[in-house]
């Protein structure tokens, strides 16, 4: 599933290709991707001016000018994909926008189907189910504030960082990746982690995320930026699918445990309980 740095890298490659552009017509394939009641509300961005993309947890977000946002979750296998008109149109390409004057065209691709789409007002974007449930963005938390989010809870560390509402956009890749960067077990009980060990848990959320947004993501599977391109993460992650390996720190075997039935990966020798 892409995570915060991945999503972020497709902002970022979106909002260099769409700021400016003037809908010219929406075209919805497969209708359940389409989570509004009713679909010709999307039909209100016709005319209208992309001003901004934003990112929201893993969700995209893309503003109007006439004061309509589209929110966009990739979920498993989702793919925005800004692309020739003229490019062959896949079975698994649900949705899409054109645009007047470009010869490109935002599709929305999902293999899994489990994505969305949901058009809202923006002024009442942060308001909607889809985001009023989520934590902050970990990359402008503070210290203190990022203490006060997993002071006085109780849990395991790693379903903690995933937790959406703690704090928004960790998924399994990443929880894997803090952890280990951090010295810190998977299972450790969080109301037990004293000061020190999640200021470094904080610091290390930092570090990794933005290391993977400055490599474009990690792709294992499915995930590509706006323009097709793979990330370049996948080659520098040190725990997360190399169970067997040794440990890029200390040469213990890399070890692959369950919990909370997602795949976990973990050094037994740096990341002691
Ligand atoms: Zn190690």
């Amino acid at each position: 599933m892409p995570e915060l740095p991945e999503v972020e890298t497709i902002v970022r490659c979106l909002r260099r290709r769409l700021i400016g552009l003037e809908v010219e017509a929406v075209r919805v394939v497969f209708r359940p991707v389409v989570r509004n009641r009713e679909a010709s509300f999307l039909n209100r961005i016709v005319g209208q001016e992309v001003i901004n993309l934003r990112r929201r947890g893993k969700m995209v977000l893309v503003d109007f000018s006439g004061g309509l946002t589209v929110i966009v979750h990739l979920k498993m296998t989702g793919q925005l994909l800004f692309c020739p008109n003229a490019e062959a149109w896949d079975k698994h390409t649900h949705f899409a926008i054109t645009f007047r004057a470009s010869d490109e065209e935002l599709r929305f691709r999902d293999v899994r189907k489990f994505g969305f789409i949901l058009g809202v007002r923006t002024a009442d974007a942060e308001g909607s189910k889809e985001l009023s449930s989520l934590g902050p963005e970990p990359l402008t938390l503070d210290l203190s504030s990022f203490l006060d989010r997993f002071r006085g809870r109780r849990g395991r560390l790693k379903s903690l960082l995933l937790n959406q509402r703690v704090i928004a956009g960790v998924g399994n890749i990443y929880a894997d990746e803090i952890l280990f960067k951090a010295g810190l077990h998977p299972r450790a009980e969080v109301s037990r982690l004293g000061h020190r060990r999640l200021e470094r848990l904080w610091s290390a959320v930092g570090t990794v995320l933005n290391e993977a947004i400055a490599f474009k993501g990690t792709t294992v599977r499915d995930y590509r930026d706006a323009e097709g391109l793979e990330g370049l993460f996948q080659n520098r992650l040190q725990v997360y699918g190399r169970e067997g390996e040794p440990c890029p720190r200390c040469g213990a075997v890399i070890k692959r445990i369950r919990l909370s039935g997602r795949g976990t990966h973990l050094c037994p020798r740096c990341q002691r309980r």
